[in-house]
């Protein structure tokens, strides 16, 4: 059964005081940033919908059961097809199919859209005729990372549910229970942006491991007279965008380092004694130039363009090294 979420008190307190009141809408959106478990809330909340016990989600009950083996035939969740990055009409059309069939238990119809605004415009369109005379047991519950991206009809038909940023008191103890023992769970959430799914990710991807691996590739080319050429060539076959965002997050923290050796907020902050030093070495106007060659890797990253990130990781190795000889 999926556990609520600790971040997650004031949502499910807004859902009891629906369920008790018998307002629960036809159409609900949970809206926030991308990281926040908006997918979890969603399937728990299905849960709850379609359990037959007392005390909802039971976990022991038909619907339970059925939801717990994704066999709930009253249950239907839509997501882009694996190679796909958009909801299409044809899914939007087996849905709405779905929701007009009489329930198979007599409860509710529920369907989950998640990310919802990955619908093309045509799918946002079908779906609304469906959202604008809902049969009477649907509820649709849309998760959206970016709610703006959808169409003003759809928002307007839905009831709003926010979700925020957990403080990382909240969110670390949660975060560190899944984590092997030793991973650095609060830079992993700062470097997430205090998203615990997102620090999540970035550790399953090994990202702990790889940033090591950066940080000691970083200390031979500053101190150690390392081949830039050689050291880049090292990086090929990683995934450019996740060594884009700790050369950039490093750099900066460099920087940091080396304006006040004492600098209160560091990304990394359990590497801040490893770069102390490190930042002693490196000329401060080269890091300004090496961090505006981080960022336009991320930039170039995150829109996809055609590009080499082969000569721009190189670009990056060789302004590193000459950041650190023009200081020795
Ligand atoms: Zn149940």
């Amino acid at each position: 059964m999926i556990q609520s979420l600790p971040w997650h008190e004031r949502q499910w307190q807004r859902i009891e005081s629906m369920r008790q009141s018998e307002r629960m809408p036809h159409a609900l959106m949970l809206r926030g940033a991308r990281g926040l478990g908006k997918g979890d809330f969603a399937l728990r909340l299905s849960c709850v919908l379609l359990c037959e016990g007392d005390a909802k989600p039971c976990g022991g009950c038909r619907g339970c059961r059925l939801m717990a083996c994704g066999n709930h035939p009253d249950f239907l969740a839509v997501s882009p097809a694996e190679d796909k990055l958009s909801i299409s009409i044809e899914q939007i059309r087996a849905l709405i199919e779905h929701v007009w069939l009489t329930t198979q238990y007599g409860g509710y119809k529920v369907v989950v859209l998640n990310p919802a605004e990955l619908m093309t415009r045509q799918a946002a369109n079908t779906l609304l005729k469906t959202l604008e005379e809902p049969p009477g047991a649907a509820v649709f519950i849309l998760a959206a990372h970016q709610s703006g991206l959808l169409p003003a009809t759809i928002r307007s038909r839905c009831q709003m549910l926010d979700f925020s940023l957990p403080p990382a008191s909240r969110a670390l103890p949660w975060l560190s229970s899944r984590l092997p023992s030793q991973s650095p769970a609060e830079t992993l959430l700062r470097l997430a942006d205090g998203a615990p799914f997102g620090a999540l990710e970035i550790a399953e991807a090994g990202g702990a491991e790889a940033r090591s691996d950066l940080f000691r590739d970083l200390v031979a080319l500053a101190a150690e007279g390392a081949d830039p050429l050689a050291v880049a060539d090292g990086w090929r076959g990683k995934e450019v965008p996740e060594v884009g965002r700790w050369l950039t997050t490093l750099t900066m923290d460099l920087i940091r380092l080396k304006s006040d050796q004492n600098s209160p907020a560091l990304t990394h902050e359990d590497l801040r004694q490893a770069m102390q030093p490190v930042a002693r070495r490196l000329d401060l106007i080269r890091l300004f130039a090496l961090l505006d060659a981080c960022l336009e890797l991320r930039w170039l990253c995150e829109r996809q363009t055609s590009f080499n990130p082969q000569l721009l990781l190189e670009d990056v190795a060789i302004r590193f090294a000459a950041a650190g000889s023009a200081c020795s």
